[in-house]
C-alpha cells in the first residue's frame, strides 16, 4: 500500500486507487495527478496495490472489496482493516475499472445524503445502488466508488479510463473545496441491484447478447452458451455484466428506479 498525503493530518478527503490489483488505471491516475495538483484541504491518496501481481487482486480469495466490515482472519481482511484505518474518517472517492462497459458510472452502498452528493458531483449519468451487497469500502465510509471505464487486460493501462479517473478525481477535489478546479453536478439515473446473475456451467464459449444498463425483457434471448441461446425468465437491467469479470457470476440484476435526486434508497 502506498500513501501520499497533502496537508496536515488528519486527512478529510481520500482518493483510493487500484484496490483491485488487476485494475491499474486508478493507481496511474493518482500517479499522473499528484505532480499537477495543488490541494488546499488535507487529502490522502491511497494506492492499495502497486502492481498486478500484488494481492489482493479481484481474483484474490476473498475479493478485498467484499470483506469490508466483515470479520475474518485472512490477509485480505487485514488489508481491508488497514484501508479503513487510513480513510475511515474521510470523504472517499474509490476508483475502479471494469470489463463490463466503457461508460463511467458511480456505485453507492448504504446511501446517505453525503454519499448522494458525492455521486452527483462526479458528473456521471448513472449510479448503481449496491446496498444489497453491503460489503464494499463505500458501505463503510462516506464515499462513492466510480467505475471509470474498461480496464486493460494485462499490466498496462487503458488510457481513456485513466483520463476519466483523472477527470472524476479533479471534480471530487473541486466540489469538496480542495482545489479551485471546475465543479460539475449531474442527476444520475439510479439502478438498484437486487440479485446476482449466476454463471452457467459451461467450459465452452459464452456470449452475452445484451448491453449493460439496457433492460432485458422476459423471454428475450440474452445469452448464448455452447451455441445454445438462453432466454430471460424475468425482465431486468444488467449491471457489471461481462463474460469474464468474475469467477462465480456474470454480473448483477438491477431495476431502474429513477433520478438520484428523488431516491432515498430502499
Ligand atoms: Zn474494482
Amino acid at each position: 500500500m502506498r500513501i501520499i498525503t497533502r496537508g496536515d493530518e488528519p486527512a478529510e478527503l481520500a482518493v483510493v486507487g487500484s484496490l483491485h490489483a488487476d485494475e491499474r488505471e486508478g493507481a496511474e491516475a493518482i500517479n499522473r495527478l499528484i505532480p499537477q495538483l495543488s490541494v488546499s484541504r488535507p487529502t490522502k491518496f491511497l494506492v492499495v496495490t502497486d502492481s498486478q501481481q500484488d494481492t489482493p487482486g479481484r481474483e484474490s480469495d476473498p475479493d478485498l472489496n467484499r470483506v469490508f466490515g466483515k470479520s475474518g482472519d485472512t490477509a485480505v481482511h487485514e488489508i481491508a482493516e488497514e484501508v479503513l484505518d487510513e480513510v475511515g474518517d474521510c470523504r472517499v472517492l474509490d476508483l475502479h475499472t471494469t470489463e463490463a462497459t466503457d461508460e463511467p458510472f458511480a456505485i453507492l452502498q448504504q446511501i446517505t445524503d453525503t454519499k448522494r452528493e458525492l455521486a452527483a458531483i462526479t458528473g456521471v449519468d448513472r449510479v448503481v445502488d449496491a446496498s444489497e451487497l453491503d460489503d464494499g469500502l463505500v458501505a463503510q465510509v462516506e464515499g462513492v466508488a466510480v467505475e471509470c471505464g474498461l480496464k486493460h487486460d494485462g499490466p498496462d493501462v487503458n488510457d481513456a479510463s485513466v483520463e476519466t479517473a483523472c477527470k472524476v478525481t479533479r471534480r471530487f477535489l473541486a466540489a469538496n473545496d480542495a482545489t479551485d478546479g471546475e465543479q460539475v453536478r449531474s442527476d444520475p439515473t439510479v439502478y438498484r441491484i437486487y440479485d446476482t446473475i449466476s454463471r452457467p456451467a459451461t467450459e465452452g464459449e459464452l456470449v452475452i447478447r445484451v448491453e449493460n444498463f439496457e433492460r432485458v425483457e422476459t423471454g428475450e434471448e440474452w445469452l448464448e452458451t455452447d451455441g445454445k441461446r438462453r432466454v430471460a425468465s424475468e425482465s431486468f437491467c444488467p449491471v457489471l455484466l461481462s463474460p469474464s469479470g468474475y469467477d462465480d457470476k456474470l454480473g448483477y440484476k438491477a431495476e431502474r428506479v429513477g433520478a438520484l435526486s428523488e431516491y432515498r434508497g430502499e
